[in-house]
């Protein structure tokens, strides 16, 4: 938003609480690399330069990544700069910060989708004996302590770092709900080129059924590695990951699945289906068949035929629990009226229509389905600078 911002020669300031790219510096586990190839880091006039654009960045590569496009594009960041409050005043907003108050006209919140671990109330029953942490807590195996892993949740990180924790030589059981499965390649390209290249990811959120569904639907069980390998549930159950139902209660020290967990891998896969139908019918008509390998299908998602309905958390068999179950953002300073009773701020894809002047970006599904993702950010940022310059045209006209 600032290099557009800078583009526009509209003056602004950008706060940070910590660092440039602090959220890839303190609240991510030593091994990630980011699930998007590299050719698809791009941010405004700025893209990966290396020599492996279909490779994968881990953290320091993210890190000097994002810092040097700030340092290129001479972004005016004020770094522990930490926004305490944001109010509403006359004209504009009233901004108290760790280093001070400033007042502007407009406000763009940008500070992140994944601020807190979002952790289901159910983790009250857990027994203290067992040690629990979030996906901001874990950095590596060697700091669990020795014996076995339950990990609830299966998107990305919950797949991940049952893959980390399982080769770490601990015993791993994983919590699957609703997932969203995908091959790591289709046809003899990234799963993502797919999405890109067909238009998906660029699907508006004006144009999507479910805009609420699809804000909340889990991140896609993806890694990125050097060998491009798909991380699916099958790939964990034949290497000894226990795959069981979604966490539904943990009553008197018993962890209790969902008996839904076929309906859930069927539904995923079915899913995984239809969207590779998209692909193909969009290769067909684009006249790329050529191009591209045949078409695939994928083996049916199989764990065992009658898994586990509970386990005895008192029994020291699980040691630790790791709650891989998502992220939400943190606007506890945000003191202006624009949430809805579940806390969730309220916004027209990014305009917070309630606050004249405000926006946000960032979020998933902001204005695309690519908006989740670092790539997404630029073409929403564009979006949200013409309207906030339009906004200012109007206000500096006493429209
Ligand atoms: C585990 C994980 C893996 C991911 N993997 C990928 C991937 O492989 N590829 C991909 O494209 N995307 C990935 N994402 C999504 C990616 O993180 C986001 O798309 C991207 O970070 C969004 O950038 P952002 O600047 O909006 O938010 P963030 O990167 O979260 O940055 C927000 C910034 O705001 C600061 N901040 C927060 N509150 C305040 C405050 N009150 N005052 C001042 N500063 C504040 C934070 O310190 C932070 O630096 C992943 C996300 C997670 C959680």
């Amino acid at each position: 938003m600032s290099r557009v911002l800078s583009e526009r020669s509209i003056e602004h300031v950008v706060l940070e609480r910590g660092e440039v790219a602090n959220s890839w510096r303190r609240e991510r586990w030593d091994s990630l690399r980011l699930l998007t190839p590299n050719w698809l880091s791009r941010l405004p006039g700025y893209a990966y330069a290396g020599s492996d654009p279909d490779g994968f960045m881990n953290l320091p590569e993210v890190v000097n990544f994002i810092a040097s496009f700030a340092a290129e594009t001479s972004a005016p960041v004020r770094t522990h700069a930490a926004v305490t409050s944001v109010r509403s005043i006359e004209g504009g907003y009233e901004v108290a910060t760790e280093q001070g108050e400033i007042h502007c006209r407009c406000l763009v919140i940008a500070s992140g989708a994944n601020n807190t671990p979002r952790v289901p109330d159910l983790h009250r029953g857990v027994p203290q004996s067992v040690h629990c942490l979030t996906t901001f807590s874990y950095r590596n195996p060697d700091t669990l302590p020795a014996g076995g892993v339950l990990i609830v949740g299966a998107a990305a990180t919950g797949l991940q770092l049952a893959d980390e924790i399982h080769r770490s030589g601990r015993p791993v059981t994983l919590c699957v709900g609703e997932h969203v499965r995908l091959p790591r390649s289709y046809r003899g390209r990234d799963i993502l080129w797919w999405m890109e290249k067909s238009g998906v990811w660029n699907q508006r959120y004006d144009q999507i059924e479910d805009l609420e569904r699809a804000r909340r639907l889990p991140s896609p069980q993806l890694v990125g590695t050097p060998e491009h390998a798909t991380l699916g549930l099958n790939t964990l159950s034949r290497a000894g990951v226990e795959i069981v139902g979604k966490l539904a209660a943990v009553r008197d020290g018993r962890a209790l699945f969902s008996g839904g967990l076929a309906n859930q891998l069927a539904l995923a896969d079915l899913k995984m289906e239809r969207l590779l139908d998209t692909f193909d019918a969009w290769a067909r008509e684009s006249h790329i068949d050529s191009e591209v390998g045949p078409v695939e299908r994928f083996e049916p998602t199989q764990v065992a035929p009658s898994t586990r309905l509970s386990l005895d958390l008192r029994s020291g068999a699980i040691r630790t629990i790791v709650w891989a179950t998502g992220y939400r953002p943190d606007y506890r300073w945000l003191n202006v009226p624009v949430f809805t009773h579940k806390g969730e701020l309220r916004h027209d894809g990014g305009v917070v229509s309630e606050a004249p002047g405000m926006y946000v970006l960032g979020l998933p599904v902001l204005r695309r389905r690519k908006s989740t993702f670092i790539n997404g950010a630029e073409a929403d940022a564009r979006d949200l600078a013409k309207h906030l310059a339009g906004y200012l045209a109007g206000a500096s006209a006493g429209v």
